[in-house]
């Protein structure tokens, strides 16, 4: 039977440090903020804002959210240029889903590269595939390689297969795994045979947005397998993209939904905010 692997204490060690940063940070009179652009009205969108408000008014972040009416991808774009140019925010997020026309590909370039926390930008996206640290990576992404750097699954040399290959998770994900020297296949909905590639994984990462899409059949035994998936149910839950009843006699650790790479990806957001506004402050005297 696989372990379960937790999330939430991922998320407080990360936060144990970003809180050490933020008094820093405070004792120079910089007060570090994230903006929150939400063009969207979906219930969804605004229980994950009101989670990532509460997280940070936690850490001594300030959360700035800022809902707009009627959204066109002008004004949005508009929007977060102005907040790219506001001094006081040091981080600066769109969320999704967007208005009819636009995509978080074109408008992430109105985010400034230093305040694009959650690596929406095309200039983010080039600069982590470049390998560059300068970068802020997508948070979700990120939190797959911090939980596994965590749980001490090692990458070097391990074959990693991700599903999915949006440009918010399985394609920066990839990318940052294959830093690690993984050998990484990335596989989407045209993928022949997707449970025999699968197999083959070490790690598995799941980004795909379909409930139980991974069942048994796709999980090697032993397999580490991180479900990056969050797809809201009838009655009001969420659910992943792996069948966690069937997955979890075959896989050796696996990451629960909610409870997995969720926590991670706040606690990442907001450090990356804190990283903006120190770097931003530039080095100490
Ligand atoms: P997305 O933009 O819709 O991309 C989904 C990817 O899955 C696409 O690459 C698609 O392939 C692929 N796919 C769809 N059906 C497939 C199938 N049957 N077999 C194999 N691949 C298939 O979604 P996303 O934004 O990457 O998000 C993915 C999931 O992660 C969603 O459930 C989302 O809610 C969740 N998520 C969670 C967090 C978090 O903090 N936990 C953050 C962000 C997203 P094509 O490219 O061929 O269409």
């Amino acid at each position: 039977m696989s372990r379960l692997i937790d999330g939430k204490a991922v998320a407080r060690v990360i936060n144990e440090q970003t809180a050490l940063d933020v008094a820093s940070l405070l004792d120079d009179g910089i007060v570090p903020a994230l903006a929150v652009v939400v063009p969207t009205t979906d219930p969804g969108t605004a229980w994950y804002v009101r989670s990532i408000a509460r997280a940070a008014d936690r850490l001594g972040i300030r959360c700035l959210i800022e809902q707009l009416d009627a959204p066109t991808p002008t004004t949005i774009a508009d929007q977060l240029a102005a907040l790219s140019a506001d001094r006081d925010v040091h981080g600066v997020i769109c969320q999704t889903p967007l208005p009819p026309g636009a995509t978080l590909a074109n408008l992430g370039g109105a985010i400034a590269a230093a305040k694009d926390v959650d690596g929406a930008s095309p200039t983010s996206f080039g600069l982590l595939a470049a390998g560059s640290a300068e970068a802020f990576a997508p948070a979700t992404a990120q939190a797959v390689v911090e939980i596994l750097r965590h749980e001490q699954i090692p990458l070097a040399g391990r074959r990693v297969v991700v599903v999915g290959r949006s440009m918010v998770v399985g394609k920066p994900a990839a990318m940052l795994l294959l830093a690690e020297n993984a050998t990484v296949t990335v596989c989407h909905s045209r993928s022949s045979d997707l449970p025999s590639i699968c197999r083959e994984a070490d790690v598995l990462v799941a980004a795909v947005g379909r409930p139980g899409l991974i069942g048994a059949d796709h999980v090697r035994p032993g397999a580490v397998v991180i479900d990056v998936g969050t797809n809201p149910t009838p009655d009001g839950g969420l659910v992943g993209d792996v069948d966690e009843a069937a997955v979890a006699p075959v896989a050796s650790a696996l990451t629960p939904v909610p409870g997995g790479v969720g926590p991670v990806t706040t606690a990442l957001l907001l450090r990356h905010t804190v990283v903006a506004a120190a770097r931003a402050a530039g080095p100490p005297a």
